[in-house]
């Protein structure tokens, strides 16, 4: 028995292949071609599942799939602010093409899950939070993904200032407009307007920067970018102590191509600022630590969404 996990993305789709014990026994990974209209982008999203399926010994029980927008409780695709897909019925239409059971749900909810079921210690309640491009959340509350109506764990578009600068959702001053690279970018494109240098000016115009040129350019002693990194850290840290306060998890994960590149001193700084906003109390009993799974988070969630589907009925 296999089941295939896939994290499709705005840029790349990633598949995989688990075994009964939960193990990857095969990858595949392709680009989305986003740009090219939606049948083109679904011909890409075929493509990984053939080649996991035809190089598979074994048959596939299910398919479990990390989606980047807003989805309802029954896998059908609302919105994708990065795909050329809105009001689709992903997960029936894939159901019928490959006469499997096939499970669609947020990116970064499943990606939550997936840390949350590779855990060494049986915690309990656990959110997720992975700022990259922007700041996606998820929730696990008593062992169970919470999704709400379907959309829950939007924790990036906690207004977090008045009148702060516009989000892409539209409102002004979302966490996400100041804890992701769009917010780090908007910082150094704000400073640069007043005449400060930058090494990523480039990058700030397009818009578009690597977690690594991040790394590299704080390195290498960039005033701008140290400055856009304070901030983010100030930030992310003010939503972790939000976050830690609403719900008093066991854990809060970190994850995302920022935080792997940044690694400890990040996370120590993020501890630092979460402790400014929370409760006596609230803030020693929660732990805080950096996601495992890198890459593979969102494919282990959809292996793992499939197989609890699969225990409980
Ligand atoms: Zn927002």
């Amino acid at each position: 028995m296999a089941i295939i996990g896939l994290d499709i993305g705005g840029t790349k789709i990633l598949g995989a292949v688990f075994n009964d014990q939960g193990q990857i026994m095969d990858k595949e990974k392709q680009p989305s071609k986003a740009d090219d209209g939606f049948e083109r982008f679904m011909q890409q999203v075929y493509h990984v599942i053939d080649e996991l399926i035809n190089r598979s010994d074994e048959s596939i029980q299910g398919i479990g799939i990390g989606f980047p927008g807003t989805i309802d409780q029954n896998g059908h695709v609302i919105f994708a602010p990065n795909l050329p897909v809105e009001q689709f019925d992903l997960a029936g239409h894939l159901a019928d093409r490959y006469h499997t059971k096939v499970l669609v749900g947020n990116d970064v909810n499943l990606g939550t899950y997936g840390e949350y079921c590779e855990l060494d210690i049986p915690y309990k309640n656990v959110i997720g939070l992975f700022p990259g491009t922007g700041l996606g959340g998820g929730i696990v509350i008593n062992g169970e993904l919470y999704i709400g109506q379907g959309s829950a764990g939007e924790l990036g578009h906690i207004v977090v200032r008045k009148n702060g600068v516009k989000c892409s959702c539209g409102n002004k001053g979302c966490l996400e407009s100041y804890a992701s690279k769009k917010g780090i970018l908007a910082y150094i494109k704000k400073e640069m307007k007043k005449g400060r240098k930058t090494v990523l000016k480039k990058e700030a115009k397009a818009g578009v920067v690597k977690s690594s040129q991040l790394r590299k350019a704080v390195e290498d002693g960039d005033v701008l970018t140290i400055e856009a990194i304070d901030q983010f850290k100030a930030y992310l840290g003010m939503g972790v102590g939000i976050i830690m306060n609403i719900f008093n998890p066991d854990l809060v994960i970190i994850g995302g191509g920022i935080v792997e590149n940044f690694g400890k001193e990040l996370m120590k700084d993020i501890r630092k600022h979460a402790k400014a906003y929370t409760l006596p109390g609230i803030y020693e009993n929660t732990k805080l630590r950096h996601s495992k799974l890198g890459d593979d988070t969102v494919i282990y969630g959809g292996y793992h969404l499939i197989k609890s589907a699969m225990s409980t009925n």
